[in-house]
């Protein structure tokens, strides 16, 4: 008889929910019609990448080195590559940042899948803040570590300090941030990340090894006016960015984003090597060659995010007045409202039946709230404001 992994096959036979409800739109859509369906399931940006990426294809592609640019290239990605990006990132943030600092990836699920392959060994355990983006749980456990969650604080979904200092223990190898957040798409300011970064150097002491700053930033340039996002690595030397461009450069489907060690973490050239190591043990070979030129050429450009921004206060404003309770964003695509019952499967599949397919953050560990990703043209999100009109007279008036 066949004997497979008991772990790979569930993962494999088991959808997440967003694409199980992505899925259900496309079925529904061919029912009713695409543009009666209102999907808001997947974080898919709808707004094009900026014309940098396109003429940087274009130059590529028909330019003195097209012959090579679909070559094999360092595993850690082009020395060249790794060059520009070290400067436009000293450039944006200021600090040092090296060559040697830096390994391109498959996006960020492959940035974080190294870093935690990378640093993994047995019995370590990895702290995470509610709500947090489901595969963190995947990657972690597939890498042989635990995970520990901790709750935000409700009020605004800033982390729980409290919870957090509970959490950790000596076999905390590391903490995962994540802002701006999906799904609540709250930022953590300043003085949040400050105060994170004194409870981990404590307790870095305390237990005498690194504690890691893990921070997954996909949605790094996605903020609005006013909000500004930390550069985590000035605040904390033990931090590891795990960045992916499919957000800002609205280009998921071509996977590409980095890892970047600051020379500042304990124990550095091992720690870099174990993480390259681990792209090696995982099969990675090298990110695509052509991308990595792209985006360490387009580093800080991004498409047009404003869109989100505009998206994200119709929906506040409109769904507030209509008597859901919502958690202010302060960026990403992401809108987090309260299930006005305790069961948010339930509320999802009630507005399921006004074609509003939007999806419960238990996944997130986040129960009893709903995730709206509205990166989706504002016009839909107009024509959907009748739909979200009868839920909300459901609820709130019957
Ligand atoms: N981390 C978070 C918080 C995300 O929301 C996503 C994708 O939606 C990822 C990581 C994975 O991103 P990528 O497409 O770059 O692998």
């Amino acid at each position: 008889m066949l004997k497979l992994p008991e772990k790979s096959l569930a993962l494999g036979t088991t959808r997440n929910i967003m694409r199980e409800i992505f899925e259900y739109g496309k079925l529904r859509s061919a029912e009713v019609g695409a543009e009666n369906v209102f999907d808001y399931s997947l974080g898919n940006p709808s707004v094009p990448a900026p014309l940098c990426v396109n003429d940087m294809i274009n130059e590529l592609l028909s330019g003195n080195e097209a012959s090579s640019i679909h070559a094999y290239t360092s595993a850690q990605g082009d020395l060249r590559n790794r060059e520009a990006l070290a400067s436009s990132l000293m450039r944006r943030f200021g600090g040092n940042v090296s060559p040697s600092d830096i390994y391109f990836t498959v996006g960020a699920a492959a940035s974080l899948t190294c870093t935690f392959h990378g640093l993994t060994v047995e019995g370590d355990e990895y702290v995470l803040l509610a709500p947090f983006f489901s595969e963190y749980k995947v990657f972690i456990e597939g890498a042989g570590g635990k995970i520990v969650v901790t709750p935000p604080n409700f009020e605004n979904f800033m982390p729980d300090f409290k919870a957090i200092e509970n959490a950790i223990n000596e076999n905390t190898k590391g903490i995962v941030i994540n802002s701006p957040n999906n799904p609540s798409g709250v930022v953590y300011d300043e003085e949040t990340i400050k105060e994170l970064a004194s409870l981990l150097d404590k307790k870095s002491k305390e237990y005498n090894h690194p504690i890691f700053l893990i921070t997954d930033e996909p949605y790094r340039e996605l903020v609005f006016e006013g909000v500004k996002a930390p550069w985590v690595p000035s605040f904390y030397d033990n931090t590891i960015v795990c960045y992916s461009y499919s957000k800002s450069l609205s280009i998921p489907g071509e996977r590409i984003g980095y890892i970047f060690v600051p020379e500042t973490v304990e124990d550095h050239d091992k720690v870099y090597a174990s993480i390259c190591g681990a792209g090696r043990k995982l099969g990675f070979v090298n990110a695509p060659a052509l991308f990595q030129r792209v985006a360490a050429l387009c580093d800080g450009e991004t498409a047009d995010v404003s869109v989100y921004e505009h998206n994200a206060k119709l929906l506040y404003s409109s769904l507030t007045k209509m008597g859901f309770e919502c958690i202010k964003p302060g960026g990403t695509f992401y809108l987090l409202i309260k299930a006005p019952i305790p069961d948010a499967n339930e509320f999802c599949l009630k507005a399921r039946e006004f074609d509003l397919l939007i999806v419960p953050t238990d996944s997130f560990m986040c129960p009893g709230y709903v995730r709206i990703a509205h990166c989706v043209p504002t016009e839909r999100i107009e024509r959907s404001m009748q739909a979200f009109e009868k839920l909300a007279k459901y609820y709130f008036q019957s």
